[in-house]
């Protein structure tokens, strides 16, 4: 392969701050297996030689351009229409549905690929792709820092990870505080999931200040101020285009608008949050703690294989619209190879796993995953943390069915 691929994972000094300033927790990774550093340095080889014998670059392609554009005209296209056609309300809900389908499709395919600097051997391109974040009306700095940096480096690591952090009634970690309500909500989770992305366009306020707050922000070169400034005028401009331009250019009325706005999101966070969970939350996905020396005891390749889980790893289709977060292991391994090679590089990871001895938690099907993550969910509602086993964290998984 023409670049050194960079695979291999320093923890980043502003995550280490992160820990001091935020959490007080200083966790560091070191494993006294030597199967386990073995493990790491086999993966890391053997998918470092599959790019370097076929010669093809890590990053993202012309296919990957190609979905980039079909998923942003999913979600402008529909757009176009409401704001220029005449139509009923009921067909401008159809409209906002898609909207909703291609803004997760954006997320998943471009955004995510891109914030990670996988999608294009230019940063450029990287940072322009990143940028698709706005038009969520979300935050590029925020998403950095909580996914790439907390989400990737601490994996289901209680108070680290925000994914699997307290999220209303919903609780997605076996060390949370367990209370009554709780047992239902494998009945309630899939709704709240839907306000997942519209409640992140008022969280990123508190997230930016607590970034600011702890240092974060100036720690990775950024001015405080400044991304105040990018904060508060992208989602002035994405709402005024959002919720502005139907109410001048349409003759829907104002309640119209907001419901075709939220249906939306509510589409959108229903198949993130969901994609999402299918990955960490369900059956196999270790939430490993601490010990009491902030040492996580395995190697960090080894913490990622245990926290994280595949689906559906044959359904091409729903790979191809999910951006490869169906193969969230080979994902979390290697965060700056593009997605778009996950099913080839899937089975030299998973044979290295084996070889190993480690456990390569993979369920089957899509449906498959969802009952798996139901299942996980019933159980989080119902598991006192009190009654939680530790195992030791260098253990090696057993397998799931
Ligand atoms: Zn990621």
């Amino acid at each position: 392969m023409g670049q050194k691929m960079n695979s291999r994972l320093t923890l980043p000094r502003f995550a280490i701050f992160i820990n001091e300033s935020i959490c007080m927790r200083n966790i560091k990774f070191k494993s006294p297996d030597d199967n386990q550093t073995q493990f790491a340095t086999a993966v890391r080889k053997n998918v470092d030689q599959y790019f370097r014998e076929t010669g093809i670059s890590p990053k993202g392609d012309w296919t990957l351009r190609l979905k980039a554009f079909s998923m942003l005209a999913m979600y402008i296209a529909p757009f176009v229409l409401i704001l220029t056609l005449p139509m009923s309300a009921w067909f401008a809900m159809l409209l906002f549905i898609i909207m909703g389908i291609g803004t997760a499709g954006v997320g998943m395919g471009v955004m995510h690929d891109a914030i990670h600097g996988s999608y294009s051997r230019q940063a450029w391109e990287n940072t322009l792709m990143g940028s698709s974040m706005y038009l969520l009306g979300s935050h590029v700095f925020v998403w950095f820092v909580q996914h790439n940096v907390m989400h990737h480096t601490y994996t289901n690591i209680e108070g680290l990870d925000g994914d699997i952090g307290p999220r209303g009634p919903l609780r997605l970690s076996e060390h949370a505080p367990l209370k009554k309500m709780h047992r239902y909500q494998h009945w309630y989770a899939f709704p709240l999931y839907g306000l997942m992305s519209i409640s992140k366009l008022v969280r990123d306020f508190s997230q930016l200040s607590e970034y600011n707050k702890a240092g974060i922000t100036k720690a990775q070169r950024r001015s405080p101020g400044m991304e105040w400034v990018k904060l508060v005028s992208f989602k002035a401009i994405y709402l005024l285009a959002m919720i502005g331009l139907p109410l001048m250019l349409t003759n829907f009325n104002i309640w119209q608008i907001l419901a075709g706005f939220f249906i939306m999101h509510w589409v959108t966070g229903v198949i993130l949050a969901t994609i999402f969970q299918l990955a960490h939350v369900v059956e196999g996905a270790e939430q490993p703690l601490e010990l009491s020396n902030g040492l996580i005891e395995n190697d960090w390749m080894v913490h990622e294989l245990q926290t994280t889980a595949n689906f559906a790893r044959n359904q091409h289709l729903l790979n191809w619209y999910v951006g490869g977060l169906n193969f969230q292991i080979e994902h979390h391994l290697f965060p700056h190879v593009s997605h778009i090679h996950y099913p080839k590089i899937a089975p030299i990871v998973e044979r290295t796993a084996l070889e190993f001895g480690y456990n390569y938690n993979m369920k089957l099907t899509f449906m498959g995953a969802l009952v798996s993550h139901v299942r996980r969910l019933k159980e989080l509602g119902n598991m006192d943390p009190a009654m939680v086993v530790l195992v030791p964290s260098n253990s090696k998984a057993v397998e799931v069915a």
